[in-house]
């Protein structure tokens, strides 16, 4: 199995980037954007908005009363302990993965109320098979990245924001960085691994959410990463693909297609409907006239 150990250690393409690739980019993008409010937009947002303002506009009203829908708690908590492990070991505190976690989930003052009310009830049993569970993923993300020897250049990714006038873009599928690019004679040249984490095996919709965090990524340092990975933390599976320009200014079209609707929904219209595929996970499929049988349509 390809470990993320092995994509660390293969990161180097032979495509340079010279600064015009990105300016070009900020300024196709600058002049979309509408003004008036500042608008801010996540990958979550574009591939909602891609696929049908009413399911965008449903998730988001959800998100307000359900802390988020689209991650569950399992994976959202353990995300975070995997996250916050590796933060120790930057600070030369080598904490076995399974005390870590029991430490950290009787630190209720750390985790968002719905983790709270999960973990905190449980009895004694449940709480060592969560703690268990999460202790076996952390271990496993560190050996495959050949701990404790980890690849030089492995970094805890910030949430990673752009600003292109009243648009802010914000990335939060990356949760680490491995190595680096460099700029030579004002060429970029990728050099980093951007890996973000999912619940089980990843997909290629998953894969793909990686396209915005490196357009995101490529205007924060002058290019793209090189290569970005999708890792299952349930699985241990892991994605990958070699990042190319195209695949990058794809993102770039994502964000000009979502723009207008953005736009008309800030002047107060409703949106077009456009149902899919995607109408089966939407929260308001029970109110859409798409999803209604023919006797309940108003039309
Ligand atoms: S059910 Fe389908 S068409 Fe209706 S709002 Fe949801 S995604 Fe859009």
């Amino acid at each position: 199995m390809t470990t993320l150990k092995t994509h660390a250690e293969s990161s180097r393409t032979a495509l340079g980037y010279p600064p015009e690739w990105v300016a070009g980019l900020v300024q196709r993008i600058g002049e979309e954007v509408p003004f008036g409010p500042s608008l801010e937009l996540t990958s979550v947002d574009v591939e909602r908005l891609l696929k049908c303002v009413g399911l965008w506009k449903s998730e988001r009203l959800l998100a307000i009363t359900t802390p988020s829908p689209v991650e569950g708690r399992f994976t959202r908590l353990t995300r975070s302990l995997v996250r916050r492990w590796f933060a120790s070991l930057r600070v030369g505190v080598g904490i076995r993965p399974f005390e870590f976690v029991e430490w950290s989930l009787n630190d209720y003052d750390e985790m968002p109320t719905d983790v709270v009310e999960w973990v905190g009830p449980q009895s004694r049993e449940q709480r060592m098979e969560t703690v268990g569970e999460i202790a076996a993923i952390i271990a496993r993300v560190a050996q495959q990245l050949g701990y404790p020897q980890l690849p030089s250049g492995v970094v805890l990714s910030p949430e990673m924001s752009v600003r292109i006038d009243d648009l802010t873009l914000t990335a939060r599928d990356v949760d680490l960085i491995i190595g680096a690019g460099e700029t030579r004679d004002g060429i970029y040249w990728p050099g980093a691994v951007l890996v973000g984490f999912v619940h089980d095996t990843p997909t290629a919709e998953d894969l793909d959410r990686l396209a915005y965090s490196s357009f995101i990524y490529s205007l924060r340092y002058g290019g793209p990463p090189a290569r970005v990975v999708s890792y299952g933390l349930v699985s241990g599976k892991s994605l990958s693909m070699d990042v190319e320009r195209d695949w990058v200014e794809m993102a770039v079209g994502g964000i000009l297609a979502v723009l207008p609707k953005l736009v008309e929904l800030m002047n107060g219209a409703d949106g077009v409907l456009t149902p899919g595929d995607h109408c089966e996970g939407c929260p308001d499929r029970g109110n859409c006239p798409f999803t209604l049988p023919d006797s309940m349509r108003d039309w």
